[in-house]
């Protein structure tokens, strides 16, 4: 499917997500793209987008797309002066604590959560003085200030490698519950949990699996491990979002279902048109609030800087810089 009467760049843009943006759809999303494209140059920026974020974002104006271990990563690389954050708050702290002579915006300040808002620095105080002497291993989804009272962070992609790298016999393990019990199921290490969750993950049941299975026979089913533990005892294989599309990439199974955030499918499916992807599908309204608009606007005004206090920066770097050295 192509527009063939839009002038270049446009039609060669348009021909990535031609496959999950309707034809109909895409005139809404051109004037912001290319209005994008010429702010990222003039403001010497670039865009991290995460796997959660439309295809219009994801596919036609990051220049980095992943996971929060992927964008943490190379939000460490790079000499561009902007970041722009296409993903929610956390990741926007972690790219400025990794960058922190950058400016780094997020198109919408109030994009948060549900993991992130579970746990406070008093938290973390209250778990070491119950569980003295246990190592607190943080997901990367909370904010600055949790890290920072953290010993090390983790994402989903390296959980059970940073829980074991320790070297310890119990560790406390925050905010995610099913993450942490997920982990435990891999693992000798004891893990205590906190009782965060993931709204978009804690959606999806055992039932929901079983009934998928049956309405598309031979679909290969693919859990992200914020899922519930039986949700993933359903699988056939859990991972973060990168470790599915390694998986796609790798099995090219005939059907596919990524039990995820829903434009995971959408971004996936353009670089494996021979895979079938049923949807299951559950929407982050975090993610959702990044839109072409939003990123244009932060460009034009850069409005959205984050800042994170210096005290709180030096020890939250110290936990994502020890988890990253792994
Ligand atoms: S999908 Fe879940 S963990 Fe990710 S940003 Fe949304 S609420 Fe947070």
């Amino acid at each position: 499917m192509a527009i063939l009467d839009l002038p270049k760049p446009a039609a060669q843009l348009y021909e990535r997500v031609s496959r999950v943006i309707p034809p109909f759809e895409w005139p809404a999303f051109e004037a912001d793209i290319e209005a994008i494209l010429e702010l990222k140059r003039e403001r010497d920026a670039i865009i991290l987008a995460h796997n959660y974020q439309s295809p219009e974002i994801f596919h036609c104006v990051a220049d980095v797309v992943g996971d929060s271990l992927a964008l943490a990563r190379e939000a460490a690389k790079g000499d561009a002066r902007v970041i722009v954050m296409a993903g929610v708050h956390f990741m926007a702290e972690t790219a400025k604590l990794l960058n922190p002579s950058k400016t780094v915006v997020i198109p919408d300040a109030d994009a948060g959560c549900s993991l992130a808002e579970s746990i406070a620095p008093e938290d973390i105080r209250l778990l070491r003085e119950a569980y003295p002497g246990a190592p607190v291993v943080t997901y990367v989804n909370t904010s600055a200030a949790v890290k920072a009272a953290s010993d090390i962070c983790c994402t989903s992609a390296n959980a059970v490698r940073v829980v074991e790298s320790l070297g310890v016999p119990r560790v406390v393990m925050t905010p995610d519950e099913y993450l942490a019990k997920n982990v435990a199921a891999q693992t000798k290490v004891e893990i205590v949990a906190w009782r965060g969750r993931c709204e978009v993950h804690e959606q999806f049941t055992a039932a929901d699996i079983r009934e998928l299975r049956e309405a598309y026979p031979g679909a290969v089913v693919l859990a992200h491990p914020e899922c519930p533990p039986e949700v993933v005892a359903e699988a056939d294989f859990a991972g973060s979002t990168a470790d599915m599309i390694g998986y796609v990439g790798a099995k090219r199974p005939a059907r596919v279902a990524l039990v995820t955030e829903c434009s995971m499918s959408d971004n996936v499916s353009v670089h494996y048109p021979d895979v079938e992807f049923v949807r299951p599908c559950a929407l982050c309204p975090h993610m959702k609030r990044i839109t072409l608009g939003k990123i244009r606007h932060a460009l034009e005004t850069m409005e959205g800087e984050v800042t994170i206090d210096p005290s709180i920066a030096a020890p939250a770097r110290r936990a994502v810089e020890r988890m990253l050295a792994l």
